[in-house]
């Protein structure tokens, strides 16, 4: 497959040519960043339960390293290829930047849907990836982290099998680890709470404040949407509606959430849970609430469904849930997205912090990792919304802007090799 091939690809392209149109960047550095620097494809052979012998297709590329090593999750998902890891790859390069990592960007993956898999097959699957992808990886190299299908226990086999080769622990090769072995408190529920947070700046900077008839509909329920759920909902918010894969859930007056939570914990899907209103995903989306989260999976809201699409702020709490065209619909009729590679960077910020606290064999308290994490939102956050001001453009474009002017910088003060 080619690396434009993929839709969510081309997508970002897009992006970024537009950003860079706005803000008169340097051709020769948008020429640049239009592809990756390197990209890894391995073959992944696992030997099933049964005795048999499936081999995966996996990728790890690096986009950018020029502000860092390469920084970027493992997605394990039936859609994974060259071109969707490079584009993930690529918005990771631009969400570190943004918010003033030191850190590039990377993304890899195995085409594969895991919750067919038993755990010991997920095991060795991710032992041998691993092992195919340890030459370019390394905690001064390229750091991965979880993503869609991937969770703690997937980054400690990877950090296990990595210090197996090198001889020693290194849990700085890899961040959302458990912190039984070097993780960091907080990793696990920042993406949501960074969510969260951007949408409490946001109503600072609209004079308004979440209240107990501010409604919010989250589109997946998962490590993302769940602690937004649960923050947003000890705010006083209503939480109206939540899904996962098998459907959604929707209560006018607000779901128990701390009930759904300990359903969806036990493994169970939605679509089973009892006393509750049953609607679509699609449903959920098109909802007419204060809120929305999309915090699943890339292109739910496409030319076809943005129209339908009545809530008045987006946080994009998954990577790329907006295509460009989506995003140009809702800002038009006046709908305020707070785009994901800022909305979504609370998770890249405290792997930031678990790798810092692994180099150092140092580790902070939660309260710090907290206000940490706040502070370095806030700081983008407020940048974003000066960009979008001054070039007089929507929050998604102010974003890519704002992120792209660093990493401008940085490249034409470290140049060309060989120039
Ligand atoms: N997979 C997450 C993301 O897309 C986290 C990446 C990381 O922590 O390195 O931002």
């Amino acid at each position: 497959m080619s690396l434009f091939e993929s839709p969510f690809f081309q997508d970002a392209f897009s992006q970024l040519e537009s950003a860079g149109a706005t803000m008169k960047m340097d051709p020769n550095v948008l020429e640049r960043l239009k592809y990756p620097k390197r990209a890894l494809q391995v073959s992944v052979p696992v030997r099933l339960d049964d005795g048999t012998v499936k081999v995966f297709e996996g990728y790890r590329v690096q986009h950018s390293l020029t502000l860092g090593p390469g920084k970027g999750g493992i997605r394990y998902h039936p859609h994974v290829s060259l071109s969707e890891t490079a584009a993930l790859a690529m918005l990771m390069t631009f969400k570190c930047a943004l918010v003033g990592l030191p850190l590039g960007g990377a993304k890899g993956g195995i085409k594969v849907d895991p919750t067919d898999m038993s755990r010991a097959e997920l095991q060795a699957m991710t032992r041998r990836y691993t092992t195919e992808i340890a030459m370019i990886i390394g905690p001064d190299k390229d750091v991965p982290a979880p993503d869609i299908g991937t969770d703690g226990q997937t980054m400690a086999w990877l950090m296990d099998t990595y210090s197996q080769l090198k001889g020693y622990a290194v849990p700085g090769v890899v961040t959302g680890k458990p912190v039984a072995i070097g993780g960091s408190l907080g990793r696990a529920e920042s993406t949501g709470k960074g969510v969260v947070f951007c949408i409490n700046f946001a109503y600072e900077k609209l004079n308004q404040k979440i209240t107990n008839s501010t409604t919010v509909a989250i589109h997946g329920f998962g490590k993302v949407g769940m602690p937004a759920a649960h923050d947003l909902h000890s705010q006083g918010a209503k939480i109206v509606a939540i899904s996962d894969v098998s459907g959604a859930i929707y209560n006018a007056k607000g779901l128990n959430i701390p009930a759904a939570t300990e359903w969806v914990r036990n493994r169970k899907l939605l679509r089973d849970l009892p006393d509750c209103e049953h609607i679509t995903n699609e449903q959920l989306l098109e909802l007419d609430v204060d809120i929305l989260i999309p915090a699943a999976i890339d292109g739910v809201v496409t030319k076809d469904n943005a129209h339908k699409v009545k809530a008045r702020m987006i946080a994009e709490g998954a990577n790329g849930p907006l295509t460009h065209e989506a995003v140009d619909i809702i800002t038009d009729r006046g709908g305020l997205i707070i785009p994901d590679i800022l909305c979504n960077a609370g998770g890249v910020i405290v792997s930031y912090f678990e790798w810092v606290q692994g180099l150092q064999m140092f580790f902070w308290d939660l309260d710090t990792v907290n206000k940490k994490l706040h502070d370095i939102m806030k700081t983008a956050f407020d940048v974003v919304w000066k960009a979008k001001d001054t070039y007089k453009c929507n929050m998604k474009q102010a974003a890519f802007i704002s992120s792209l002017s660093r990493i401008e910088g940085a490249m034409k003060l470290r140049g060309m090799w060989p120039g």
